[in-house]
């Protein structure tokens, strides 16, 4: 057994001793069933944050406004929550309000899918009340209780269906299928954020294909801001893939839409690879484009070319790098620093010019990286731009 799972069941056994109940649920119970590992126990308990916080040493308060907080045992986290139902939903999202209950049932009755509400006592006994093991066995994803209803008080629900598949290569249950295609278009209503993590699990799951293809069949691809064709693409792929790659091809089927929301690190790579691939697409690396955008990017963009359907070119991409005669512009012999000692070049702007002419001719192996050749090419340059600039020099 391992600790982690070992110090959980105490996390249980020791809220029993403080007279509340408490149960392992969700997605490491279903997990569990399935053999699949999990690193995350989330616990559901009748007491409350207040009264958690009072049983252990070390909890923080990660979501108390939500009835959670994390307990800490042996570095290991396990988010326990209050047995809630949760008030009336508007906008198909967020509940109103949080209400907290001493009933276990009640609790489970507010969760998404039958699979996702079995609970685990301390002494290791499954408590099945939603038929959650004859759906498991079945293979189905089910709403618990009418999933017209359940999709309409949180939409987030529907990708979260598409998750699951995605994870654990389920199919949507009939009813509950009918229900998604019929209320696909709430998807809008979700933040971009909370779309974003799910498609970030959707595109990264075994099951991504099925998961994609219910995406389609349902229609909720054609809510998800221009991506449809992309993922239709996606969805008959044969590659593992990062979730980034996924979005980088759906961009080059479509224009990225302004309602993606990507770290700054993550939208520079998008352009960089967008540009790159319609470069490339046609045309060979050479030296400097790979000096340019580095290593990784040449073959990320290498990587979805060959998807699409260009020609692989990763051993040249590997040989042209490893021939590079600079690495870095430092490693010039001849540099910037030399042309303000040696001239009377004061402007900046125009130096960079002189030394990206430099550059790009000892990448290209046009000329040695020797300071003699560099210096005589170097200063004829200042002169001709000195000439051309008269007396504007600073
Ligand atoms: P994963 O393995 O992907 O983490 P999970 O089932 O643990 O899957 P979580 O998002 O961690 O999913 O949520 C934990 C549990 O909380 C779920 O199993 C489900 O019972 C409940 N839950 C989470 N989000 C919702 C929601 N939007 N509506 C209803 N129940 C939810
Ligand atoms: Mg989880």
């Amino acid at each position: 057994m391992d600790k982690y799972f070992k110090n959980g069941i105490n996390v249980l056994k020791k809220l029993h001793e403080s007279g509340y109940e408490a149960f392992f649920v969700g997605g490491y119970v279903r997990d569990m069933l399935l053999d699949i590992k999990s690193t995350d126990i989330d616990i559901t308990t009748s007491a409350l944050p207040e009264e958690v916080i009072e049983v252990f040493d070390n909890v923080k308060e990660t979501g108390k406004k939500y009835g959670s907080v994390t307990v800490i045992i042996d570095g290991y986290k396990y988010e326990v929550t209050t047995f809630r139902n949760d008030g009336e939903y508007y906008d198909n999202r967020r509940p109103e309000s949080v209400e907290y209950t001493k009933n276990l049932k009640s609790d489970l009755n507010r969760r998404d899918f039958t699979i996702n509400a079995l609970v685990m006592d301390s002494d290791e006994v499954i408590h099945d009340n939603f038929d959650s093991k004859a759906d498991l066995e079945k293979r189905i994803i089910k709403t618990i209780n009418d999933p017209f209803k359940r999709f309409e008080e949180d939409s987030l629900r529907i990708l979260r269906a598409f998750r699951f598949v995605s994870k654990i290569g389920f199919d949507i249950e009939e009813k509950t299928l009918e229900a998604i295609k019929e209320l696909a278009c709430s998807v809008k209503n979700i933040s971009i954020e909370r779309v974003m993590v799910e498609l970030n699990k959707i595109f990264r799951g075994k099951y991504r294909n099925k998961a994609l293809k219910y995406m389609i069949e349902t229609g909720v691809d054609k809510e998800l801001y221009n991506i449809s064709e992309g993922l239709e693409f996606v969805s008959n792929l044969d590659v593992e893939l990062e979730p980034l790659e996924v979005f980088i091809i759906c961009f080059i089927f479509s224009d990225i839409s302004d309602e993606w929301k990507f770290s700054n690190k993550h939208y520079r790579l998008i352009d960089q690879i967008l540009i790159l691939q319609e470069i490339i697409k046609e045309d060979i690396f050479n030296k400097f484009i790979v000096y340019v955008n580095g290593l990784e990017s040449c073959l990320l963009c290498n990587k979805i070319n060959v998807i699409l359907g260009y020609k692989d070119q990763e051993a040249l991409i590997r040989k042209l790098e490893s021939n590079l005669p600079i690495k870095d512009v430092c490693d010039l012999k001849f540099k910037g620093q030399d042309i303000l000692w040696l001239t009377t070049l004061k402007k900046k702007s125009v130096i960079g010019k002189v030394v990206d002419d430099l550059k790009y001719n000892v990448i290209m192996g046009y000329m040695p990286n020797e300071y003699e050749v560099l210096k005589e090419y170097a200063l004829k340059k200042v002169d001709e731009l000195q000439a051309e600039m008269g007396d504007n020099n600073e």
